[in-house]
């Protein structure tokens, strides 16, 4: 079976982690923060937090942004669930908003006009989740015009964008969002097997979500409300968890970093020889802005149903059949059976809806091999009653 997607691991990730076994420190020594430091000043960003998963670095990310119950989250239908769980986590309500048929990424025109209709009823969402979906940026400019506008804050979930770039700065600076996260599970563009990171400009963010990821509790006298009984002293100052990320985990973090310009290189040149070939047949190739250079987690092809003999299962099917690990990212969250209790129906997101019933994502990993993407291509020509 061709994947759909799978990491890298070399020598050199090897022997990181290797060397980190036999240290001093397997978790809370100078590894993570080394790791830490490399993404902030690869990306530009001023803090970074790295902890288990991208799960939890939203979770923290919201509970640092102050949303609780009462308030409401947004975010695209088309993404992982975590995109929008993290909301729930938070006691919050979650909504979404359609995506733009080019991108696929969240729409700023259905954002403005669901937020003119939000300010009517009192319901101003507090966090948007803006999810660049594939690696492919949402536009932030607009997103973030519409935030300083109607006064939500920004979380940018590029768990598929590391490496990427908007406007000609790496996605992850920080100009128009308060927080950003990576994830590093071992489909996306770099991994620490789980692994995920929090980064933001703003220090009083960044501090929270260092307490947040570590039970809430501090040894610096700066941040308690009580003096110290002693020098052994520390003190619970929030309601935090446990999501710190290991030393084992960090050091193939920053193994893989060093390669992380190679892997998207890679990515762009696998995906613009699929758009070269698959240009002949009836499937929608992916459309790139021209403000932006993808991480290209995802090649997602649709079906031009209109043109073929044959449903969009049988093509998946078919090239299931040949072994062609092809999957499908995603199924639009509100039409999960968990998701339908919040009163959610077939129709809400018609654009989101549309793309599900026709999309399909091919194989796409930097050690993908000439004769691997030319089994894809001959797989799918022929699932397509092409041959
Ligand atoms: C993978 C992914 C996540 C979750 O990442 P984990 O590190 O597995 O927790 C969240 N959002 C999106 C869009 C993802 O693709």
């Amino acid at each position: 079976m061709i994947p759909y997607g799978r990491q890298d691991i070399r020598q050199a990730d090897i022997d990181a982690v290797l060397e980190v076994l036999q240290s001093d420190y397997l978790t809370q020594g100078p590894m993570v923060p080394r790791f830490e430091q490399a993404v902030a000043a690869k990306v530009g960003a001023r803090h970074a937090l790295a902890v288990n998963s991208a799960t939890s670095a939203l979770h923290i990310a919201c509970l640092a942004l102050g949303l609780g119950e009462g308030d409401w989250l947004w975010t695209s239908p088309i993404t992982f669930v975590a995109s929008a769980n993290c909301g729930l986590y938070c006691g919050a309500q979650v909504d979404f908003v359609d995506i733009d048929p080019r991108t696929y990424n969240l729409c700023p025109t259905a954002l403005a006009a669901k937020l003119e209709q939000a300010e009517r009823e009192g319901r101003l969402p507090k966090v948007v989740v803006a999810v660049h979906l594939c690696g492919q940026p949402c536009d932030m400019q607009a997103i973030h015009a519409l935030g300083q506008r109607y006064g939500f804050r920004i979380i940018e979930d590029a768990s598929h964008a590391i490496g990427g770039q908007y406007q000609g700065d790496y996605i992850g600076n920080g100009r128009y969002s308060d927080i950003i996260v990576f994830s590093f599970h071992p489909v996306k563009i770099i991994t620490t097997a789980e692994g995920g990171m929090a980064l933001t400009n703003d220090d009083a963010l960044a501090s929270r979500m260092d307490l947040l990821r570590s039970h809430g509790v501090t040894r610096d006298p700066a941040l308690m409300t009580h003096e110290a009984d002693g020098p052994w002293y520390y003190q619970q100052v929030e309601l935090g968890f446990n999501y710190r990320m290991t030393e084992l985990q960090a050091a193939l973090g920053v193994a893989q970093l060093e390669r992380l310009d190679a892997y998207v290189t890679k990515r762009n040149a696998l995906a613009a020889r699929y758009d070269d070939v698959l240009a002949t047949l009836p499937v929608t190739i992916p459309w790139q802005h021209p403000d932006s250079v993808s991480g290209r987690h995802l090649y997602v092809i649709r079906v031009m149903l209109d043109q073929v003999n044959v449903t969009h299962r049988a093509v998946f099917e078919r090239l299931r059949e040949q072994g062609i690990g092809v999957n499908l990212h995603y199924i639009p969250v509100h039409t999960q059976p968990y998701y339908r209790q919040f009163g959610f129906r077939d129709g809400d997101f018609p654009e989101a809806e549309r793309y599900y019933a026709e999309a399909i994502s091919l194989p796409l990993y930097p050690t993908m091999t000439p004769a691997q993407q030319d089994a894809v291509i001959a797989a799918l020509t022929q699932a397509l009653g092409h041959a």
